[in-house]
């Protein structure tokens, strides 16, 4: 697309979205790891912060045809771009929200007693996803709750279940006891409660195996590239390259200090790159004196403070002609992604992602 070039030579920092990636994720993941399951998408906060206008479409396309968003507003803006999907919403139908649901025909996710009621009332024949709390003390029906619902056949029966869900506190440290813990206590509610199809895992879950899959699972951050399995090999495809430009380069003697606060002290004659890329496209100010880039496949340490729109790297081991203003480096690419950026901010790759930038240049590849 020349516009998009026209754009991505003026800007500061391109963030590249791979769309070919995301549907290879989405293939892997329905034929290889949950064959027996349908298969959802998460999309909330813009797909991740991926673009979910851009990202709804490709999922579309490679099948999927249930969408979960977090905010009404979210559901209705996917709506316009997906007039046939089934789209659901996580955080539920507050009161006197069911007109604007019914009207862009979403899916609500029922997560307490209170909105079951209202929506058996509202619109008895339109489907709706009951939540049920088996551990995170979060969103959906408690226990008590649970019972009470239970033993209200007339109530339950003017409720159209698309489907029965629960969420994992734990799905991503495969042995942590919460796992089987939290998959008992959702078995034994399902007994109670009239059939509908069940969903408990989201990407890491699908990981813990087919027990935990039942008839719907519900993948977000493995879709787009986030390690489903933290300290283990990535079975996923990076969907995101971050490159910015080096605005300047600069000799710093030794005893010389760089950014706010003066935190890092140059212990010798150095050459620093300054990069338009700062904690307001994202690149979080934890990450000060903390991980790396690269130059020309040369792994470059960060030094000083992030600040709101540049970094600096020290750069003194690279060549002049490849460390110059207007030359790219590399923050995110193929050898080191979203998770290990997160790592050096101390964060985790889905916090990383949904940050990424409003203000980069976004080019999609992969688009037809
Ligand atoms: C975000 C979310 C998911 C998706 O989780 P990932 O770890 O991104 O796959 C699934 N279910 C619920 C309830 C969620 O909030």
């Amino acid at each position: 697309m020349p516009s998009d070039r026209k754009v991505a030579a003026r800007a500061g920092a391109i963030l590249e979205i791979d769309l070919r990636a995301v549907a290879a994720n989405w293939r892997r993941l329905q034929r290889e790891l949950a064959p027996g399951a349908r298969m959802a998408a998460v999309v909330k906060a813009d797909a991740y912060g991926l673009g979910v206008a851009r990202i709804g479409p490709i999922l579309a396309r490679a099948g999927c045809g249930l969408f979960f968003v977090a905010t009404l507003d979210e559901g209705v803006a996917l709506r316009k771009v997906l007039p046939k999907a089934a789209i659901a919403v996580l955080d539920g139908a507050l009161a006197g929200s069911e007109t604007v649901f019914a009207r862009a025909r979403l899916i609500p996710v029922l997560n307490d007693l209170g909105q079951v009621v209202r929506w058996s009332k509202a619109h008895p024949r339109k489907p709706a996803i009951l939540h049920l709390d088996t551990g995170m003390a979060r969103l959906g029906l408690s226990r008590t709750e649970v019972d009470r619902l239970a033993a209200d056949p007339a109530l339950l029966a003017r409720v159209d279940l698309a489907a029965i869900m629960s969420h994992l506190a734990c799905a991503d440290e495969p042995r942590h006891p919460k796992n089987p813990e939290q998959l008992a206590r959702f078995r034994a509610a399902l007994a109670r409660l009239p059939k509908a199809p069940a969903s408990l895992a989201s990407s890491s879950g699908i990981f813990l195996g087919p027990a935990y899959h039942f008839e719907i699972v519900r993948p977000g951050a493995a879709l787009f590239g986030i390690n489903p399995l933290p300290g283990q090999p990535n079975p996923m495809q990076p969907t995101v390259a971050l490159k910015a430009k080096i605005l300047q380069v600069r000799d710093v003697d030794a005893g010389e200090t760089v950014g706010y606060g003066a935190t890092h002290r140059m212990e010798r004659p150095s050459r620093i790159a300054t990069v338009a890329v700062g904690y307001a496209d994202g690149w979080l100010r934890s990450a000060s004196n903390r991980g790396s880039a690269a130059i020309a496949g040369r792994r470059v340490p960060v030094v000083g403070r992030i600040s709101m729109d540049l970094l600096t790297l020290d750069v003194t081991g690279i060549e002049a002609g490849q460390a110059k203003p207007g030359a790219y480096v590399d923050l995110l690419d193929d050898s080191y992604g979203v998770d290990d950026a997160a790592d050096a901010a101390g964060t985790i790759g889905y916090e990383m992602l949904t940050l990424l930038g409003r203000r980069y240049a976004r080019i999609y590849r992969g688009a037809r």
